[in-house]
């Protein structure tokens, strides 16, 4: 099949496996550059196959050459279609941690269920014995509680209405977004959904299965960001899930102390995925923000973020946190010089100078490349096979 991108807003609908595979080589590439790390050994990565958990995992294996097992909820191609990006990039890890002598071994399914939970645990204790890190990095629009209810997360305010400048991503044109309240029970479903209550679960079914290692390390992913978003992030729906899973990592480590488990929240830049590209107002903001941060020589993508969080922030005797106890990965995004540019140039963005004032095209460039498009190396006329299997899939 010849694939090509098939764009509707923030979301592709195709996926090209050759330019996935290119997109793992480069993102090893960053790790092995970094040398080799003393590091956990055993890593169990859930949400394993895009964005921060697949950078987790590349730098796990890449950095620590630690086994890794991964939980991912994608869809393989059915020969009409092709396979979603988070799929043919576990295909490409995997093959490059076997060419490397790495143990991956991948889990496709809900992570919120107990039958992925339990299939985790026996595929530890068979292969592995126990894990040392668990990292953890769902996005998802939704989750089956214990209970066979749905809980679905949303991305409004818990405030007022809020209108800001937007990135409409159909054509570039900068216009205004308004974002109404959520409901208490849409704000109630976005925590069940993004806050830290399936990542207890995760730890108490391993903690009591015996498959956890003394002095495991479990770390999962949050953003703040500027003033500026507040209202639809840090203090909209979302924030307040992640509030919750703040909360969640300070509740883990007071219920496994005498086990010497560890819970760490990193919060990591702003930076284009499927999930964040889904959020309004923040493109506009990620775009201006990537200018400048290139223009200071500070830009990072997902697995430079990771790489830097393991070699500088985690891998201590001591992990490096604020006063909250968070691992602060948006560091560089919270400079205040770069804060004040970035806010100095929203003041005045519109139509007719985004293209200059903002990386519109350093935004797209990521986007595609998400999907493996857009990498200048490959031709994209070529057939490629889009039914491609993951060997070890569970
Ligand atoms: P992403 O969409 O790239 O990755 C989500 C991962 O979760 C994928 O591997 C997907 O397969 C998996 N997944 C989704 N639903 C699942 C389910 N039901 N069962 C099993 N796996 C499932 O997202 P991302 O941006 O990398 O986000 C990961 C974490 O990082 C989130 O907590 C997010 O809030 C946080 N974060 C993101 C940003 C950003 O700007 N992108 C910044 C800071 C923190």
């Amino acid at each position: 099949m010849i694939v090509e991108p098939k764009v509707r807003e923030y979301i592709c609908t195709t996926a090209h496996p050759q330019g996935c595979e290119e997109s793992i080589k480069r993102q090893i590439e960053v790790v092995e550059k970094q040398g080799t790390m003393e590091g956990p050994k055993r890593v169990l990565v859930i949400g394993c196959s895009t964005g921060y958990g697949l950078a987790s995992r590349i730098t796990s294996a890449f950095g620590c050459k630690a086994a890794t097992i991964g939980i991912m909820f994608e869809r393989p191609s059915n020969g009409k279609r092709t396979a979603t990006p988070g799929w043919y990039n576990t295909v490409a890890f995997e093959k490059n941690a076997e060419k490397e002598g790495l143990y991956a071994k991948t889990i496709n399914g809900d992570a919120f269920s107990k039958e992925v939970k339990d299939q985790t645990i026996e595929l530890i204790k068979k292969d592995l014995g126990t894990v040392d890190m668990v990292i953890y990095s769902l996005a998802a629009p939704r989750r089956t509680m214990p209970d066979g209810s749905v809980a679905s997360s949303c991305l409004r305010t818990t405030g007022e209405a809020f209108t800001e400048k937007n990135l409409d991503l159909r054509n570039n044109e900068v216009n205004t977004k308004t974002v109404e309240p959520a409901t208490d029970e849409e704000l109630d479903g976005t925590i069940k959904v993004m806050g830290g209550g399936d990542w207890k679960d995760w730890i108490a079914a391993l903690s009591e299965a015996g498959v956890l290692a003394e002095e495991t390390v479990t770390v999962a992913y949050s953003y703040i960001g500027p003033k500026l978003t507040y209202p639809i992030y840090y203090n909209g729906t979302i924030g307040m899930a992640k509030r919750d899973l703040h909360q969640a990592a300070k509740d883990i480590t007071a219920e496994f102390k005498t086990r010497g488990v560890q819970a760490y929240v990193s919060v990591n830049k702003a930076l284009v995925t499927q999930a964040s590209a889904a959020i309004p107002v923040v493109p506009l903001y990620f775009a201006i923000l990537y200018k400048v941060m290139k223009e200071h020589g500070t830009h990072e993508g997902c697995i430079q973020q990771i790489s830097r969080l393991f070699h500088d922030k985690l891998l201590k005797e001591q992990p490096i946190t604020d006063n909250e106890g968070l691992i602060r990965m948006d560091d560089w995004e919270q400079d205040e010089t770069i804060q004040k540019e970035v806010m100095d140039i929203w003041a005045k963005v519109d139509t007719d100078n985004v293209k200059q004032l903002a990386d519109v095209d350093g935004y797209w460039e990521d986007f595609y490349h998400m999907f493996g498009f857009h990498y200048e190396n490959l031709d994209y006329t070529k057939d490629v096979d889009v039914e491609v299997s993951i060997p070890s899939i569970q």
